[in-house]
């Protein structure tokens, strides 16, 4: 936890104190490791593992494990959940895990491992065999073990799991003497071969499935479980053939050879494309890889008394304190997640075999006493005898998260704090997502109806696959992704889709879990959808529905509706705007209650950008104190107004322009005046003119375009002089380069009445309010500052018109000048700056665009690239780059500081809402970040896990 540390001295003035008297200066100092720590290169850890660590394989086994919870840095978060179980006297099967540093070496070293680390997992095979009484290859019980990717964050279905491993032909009559079953043996030795085949030797999926839909016709078998032994012995004849047809080598018969190659595979698979993909979109680090565990196996396979299934602890859509899960009898490994058969709720396991459920509710419950968290989790029974095979903090919707995280803390079990930091700040966005008006959701007819994997309202175009919702949502359309099942490989489009809508699958399905992360609704399992994906239609109640065609669903009911609804505000929005009371909306008194823990623990202020009084007063409802930008170009697009800001820019002469401007000043005091009040006294940031002027006048090929046709249609000749004379302007205020040219200060310098009329107007609507009782502290921020003279010359101006008006008046205000730190050289000379700049906002997205050299606007022709070749892992414009900007904005920090202890230090570009800059922010000790209205809650959230010294994704 960030300590607290002593409010700064009486001398620092009430201005220069941040929102809440921060521990500013201190921060600042641990800038520089900031930047430092973010570059930590990837060989130095290889190197430091290799040096300290000795030990690569971690074994688990009969109530004793070598790791625990706290190592998911080490032991994946599988190994570590597999560790801490079994220390907790769970029925675990035993096993071992090799290590993430295995990993990295296996890389590091050319892709294998020293002979040293081979050896040390042999000894633990050895001491498997022991705990297991089994031996790999046995003809009459053979060691038989799964081998399961686990990085330190969970990575659902983003690699692949062999089971059965150990299986030869020898092994498969030995486990079918110890098991009297010839027709489980066979069974299992074909799915160990499909699977090892497919994830080890890489042979496509539809060629095994090619040849066991083969034996299953030759023996009029409908299912799988319609085959007996001879089917499935001659499944693994085929199999034999497709592998040495495939691969010009016979299926690997020794066990050990098996687990070589199947360990080696889990490594080869951290970096394969969907894996890359999703550390992409969650920003986990791509050094980082993966452990790999191997565990005994158990069988849930072997008869109706058997079974495997996953749960979780709570609700994860709702977080409702409910048993959640399902399950399948006589069912092996994926079968429940892999949406084939639709599995039985969880419930219904007490009346199949209610010793196991007694015993998994009762472990489930203990798990989640321990981890003070909602677990997922994972078991399989065989014969009536329960194993857990995984736990771990369950995914939730951002809905379910606040439900979560406040029951806990009224359970008891958490603190505030503690509870704060199960909430991803990012998510609490999804609580501000649109949902269907009730009534109007009420007058369209059910087409069907599916399972409501994740809540919230979709309206959008059908689309069958990921590529085609790429391509639409590019070009701007709502989509809706239908699928009969998603697969990891469909994530690109579930992320730019308003919704996604599966016909098979249960809640835990890819689709369910994804989207719930994701935040995006989702309908799974609507089984009576008839999709046919290469004619691009499905067809439901009766009717077809082709791409293109508007649906709409909800997640939270799983209702499916033909055409297009409405959305409209979330609950939480409407108790804001004040159109429903907050008694009436249980989430919104949990969301309120959630971040007013948040406001207790974080030291940042949170600002918004806003322009309008209606938007200001959004983002105070939001809880922003204060506005960190307001752009008062903005205001200028007004109706009515464009065409008073174009006579000013037409003027060619001071008079005139001075004329125009005074037509101007009413609307800007106007403006002022409603935001300054919506913000209840606290501090407003107003930003003079900062764009090119030509901004405002029309484009000069459209002009071009309606002088010749007036002169062709002979139109009337005053319009035709006054188009001239506008192209004749917009001609000289040409710029190739226009965000590096005629802009921010240097307008104000060029045009000193444009900013002494802005200064006017701040001033006459705060002196007004100040004269109706109410408190105002106007902040004027010049913008694109790179030299102290240009914000000298500007200052001189607005300090004039403030004592003129404070003297016009009669009342007195207190009131800031400074300036945006945006353009490289202001950052370097911040010290000089610092001595006429009473607050700094670091405007990062110029300094981003200046300091990368990158144009904001053309970046997304070639980030991609970049991305994809690692040059870059963000965007640099969404996520802040700490090593470079970053280190201009701790560099003016310390020295703005130096020259001027109170200065207040805020930051007002799009990365104040981002939650890994917010981080960097709270580091490097600013007093406030500034973001959009509907970012605010993100980022109280955001501060106060920066506060508590939260590393994002921990
Ligand atoms: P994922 O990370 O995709 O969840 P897992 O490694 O958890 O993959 O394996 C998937 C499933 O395989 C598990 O849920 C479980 O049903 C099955 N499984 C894994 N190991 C074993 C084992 N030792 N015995 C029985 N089933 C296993
Ligand atoms: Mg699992
Ligand atoms: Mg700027």
């Amino acid at each position: 936890m960030a300590k607290k540390t002593a409010k700064t001295t009486k001398k620092g003035t009430k201005q220069a104190k941040g929102p809440k008297g921060k521990p500013a200066v201190k921060r600042a100092a641990t800038a520089a490791r900031a930047v430092k720590a973010a570059k930590k290169p990837v060989k130095a850890a290889v190197k430091a593992v290799k040096k300290a660590a000795a030990k690569y394989v971690y074994g688990f086994a009969d109530g004793k494990a070598e790791g625990n919870r706290t190592m998911k840095d080490v032991l994946g978060g599988k190994g570590s959940g597999l560790a801490e179980m079994t220390n907790a006297g769970l029925p675990v099967p035993p096993g071992f895990t090799i290590s993430t540093a295995a990993c990295n070496l296996w890389y590091a070293e050319g892709r294998k491992l020293p002979q040293s680390i081979e050896d040390e997992m042999m000894a633990h095979v050895r001491r498997l065999e022991k705990a297991a009484g089994a031996t790999f290859g046995s003809t009459d019980n053979p060691l038989l073990v799964s081998v399961r990717s686990g990085a330190k964050f969970s990575m659902p279905g983003m690699m692949d799991t062999i089971l059965n491993l150990g299986l030869n032909d020898a092994a498969v009559e030995g486990l079918k003497a110890r098991t009297q079953n010839g027709r489980f043996a066979y069974d299992s030795y074909r799915r160990f071969m499909q699977m090892f085949g497919n994830v080890v030797l890489e042979i496509p999926k539809e060629k095994f499935e090619h040849e066991f839909e083969a034996v299953k016709h030759a023996h009029g078998a409908k299912v799988d479980t319609d085959l007996g032994e001879d089917g499935m012995r001659e499944t693994v004849s085929r199999y034999k053939r497709l592998v040495q047809r495939e691969t010009g080598k016979p299926f690997p018969q020794d066990p050990v050879q098996q687990l070589t190659m199947a360990r080696d595979a889990v490594f080869r698979s951290w970096n394969n494309e969907r894996a890359i993909t999703y550390r992409r979109i969650y920003e986990i680090p791509d050094h980082i890889g993966t452990a790999v565990n191997v565990q005994l196996m158990v069988f849930g396979n072997t008869g109706d008394r058997s079974g495997t299934g996953v749960g979780f602890t709570r609700n994860p859509a709702t977080g409702a304190n409910e048993f959640f899960g399902e399950f399948l009898v006589n069912a092996q490994g994926e079968d429940v997640v892999a949406g084939i058969r639709t599995p039985r709720p969880i419930t219904e396991l007490a009346e199949v075999m209610p010793k196991a459920y007694k015993q998994l509710r009762e472990f489930t419950s203990r798990l989640e006493r321990h981890y003070k968290d909602i677990q997922d989790f994972e078991f399989t029974i065989e014969n009536e005898q329960l194993y857990m095979l995984q736990t771990r903090s369950g995914k939730r919707t951002g809905y379910a998260a606040v439900v979560i995280a406040t029951d806990l803390v009224q359970e008891g079990l958490l603190t505030p704090n503690e509870a704060l930091l199960l909430v991803e700040p990012a998510s609490l966005s999804q609580l501000l997502a649109p949902m269907f008006n009730p009534a109007d959701w009420k007058k369209v007819p059910v087409a069907t109806k599916g399972l409501p994997a994740s809540p919230g309202a979709a309206s959008g175009q059908v689309v069958f696959s990921a590529e085609q919702a790429v391509a639409w949502a590019a070009e701007g359309k709502k989509v809706v992704l239908v699928r009969k099942e998603t697969a990891p490989d469909d994530i690109h489009g579930m992320e730019v889709a308003q919704g996604v809508l599966t016909a098979t699958g249960g809640m835990t399905s890819h689709a369910a879990v994804v989207g719930r992360q994701m935040g995006r609704p989702s309908v799974v399992g609507a089984g009576a959808l008839r999709i046919d994906e290469q004619a691009k239609t499905f067809s439901v109640a009766g009717q077809t529905v082709k791409e293109g065609d508007y649906i709409s669903f909800d997640g939270l009911t799983g209702e499916v509706k033909f055409g297009k609804v409405a959305t409209s505000p979330s609950e939480i929005l409407q108790v804001l705007a004040g159109k429903m009371k907050p008694a009436e909306s249980p989430i919104y008194r949990r969301f309120s209650t959630l971040l007013g823990w948040a406001d207790q623990v974080r030291t940042l202020g949170i600002r918004a950008n806003a322009d309008q009084p209606d938007q200001s007063e959004l983002a105070y409802a939001f809880g922003a104190r204060g506005i960190g930008l307001c752009r008062t170009e903005h205001m200028f697009f007004g109706e009515g107004r464009i065409e008073k800001i174009q006579r000013m820019i037409l003027a060619d002469n001071e008079k005139d322009r001075r004329q125009a401007l005074a037509g101007l000043l009413p609307l800007q005091r106007g403006d002022f005046y409603g935001v300054f009040k919506a913000m209840h006294g606290e501090p407003v940031t107003i930003r003079t003119i900062d764009p090119p002027l030509h901004e405002f006048l029309p484009k000069r090929e459209e002009l071009m375009v309606e002088i010749a046709k007036l002169e062709a249609t002979g139109g009337d000749q005053k319009v035709l002089a006054e188009k001239r004379t506008l192209l004749h302007r917009v001609e000289q205020l040409h710029e190739f380069n226009p965000m590096l040219g005629h802009r921010g200060v240097r307008l104000g310098i060029t045009y000193p009445e444009i900013t002494e009329m802005q200064a006017r107007a701040i001033f006459e609507a705060a002196c007004q309010l100040a004269k109706e009782g109410l408190k105002v502290t106007p902040e004027v921020m010049i913008p694109l500052v790179g030299l102290v003279k240009e914000l000298r010359d500007q200052k001189i101006i607005v300090d004039r018109v403030a004592a003129e008006v404070m003297k016009e008046t009669g009342v007195k205000i207190q009131y800031l000048v400074g300036t945006m730190i945006e353009v490289p050289r202001g950052a370097l000379t911040a010290d000089e700056i610092a001595s006429e700049a009473q607050f700094f906002s670091f405007g990062t997205n110029d300094l981003t665009q200046m300091t990368f050299g990158f144009s904001r606007d053309d970046i997304g022709k070639f980030l991609a690239s970049y991305q994809e070749r690692k040059i870059l892992d963000r965007d640099p414009f969404q996520s802040i780059d700490t090593v470079g900007v970053g280190q201009l904005v701790a560099m003016a920090v310390e020295k703005g500081r130096k020259t001027r202890p109170t200065i207040k230090l805020g930051v007002c570009g799009e990365h104040g809402g981002d939650p890994s800059s917010i981080h960097f922010f709270h580091k490097v000790g600013l007093n406030y970040v500034s973001c959009s209205p509907y970012r605010v809650p993100v980022a109280r959230l955001a501060a106060a896990h920066a506060a508590l010294s939260v590393k994002v994704g921990d």
